[in-house]
């Protein structure tokens, strides 16, 4: 019965690849990683996508609730019932 250890130590390139949106989603502290620890070219893609991530932050700033937006559309809304209502 030979089957690889689902180890982080274990894991190929790829299939760490693989695993980086969800261990970046999750928040934790990615360059702890054992894989990164002994893997410089995972090391040097990361530093890659981090460097993307700040880059896309910085073009697509967070957006603020359109609050604003609904209230004109109700008012909006408003408006033509009362409209319609003269007919
Ligand atoms: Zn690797």
């Amino acid at each position: 019965m030979t089957k690889y250890a689902n180890n982080a130590n274990n894991l190929t390139c790829a299939e760490f690849q693989a695993q980086l949106p969800e261990l970046i989603g999750s928040g934790e502290e990615i360059t702890e990683h054992p894989h990164l620890q002994d893997c410089e070219l995972c090391r040097a893609l990361l530093a890659d996508l981090e460097t993307i991530a700040e880059a896309a932050r910085q073009l697509f700033p967070t957006v603020e609730p359109p609050d604003k937006l609904w209230e004109q559309i109700e008012s909006a809304i408003k408006q033509e019932e009362g409209a319609t209502d003269q007919g």
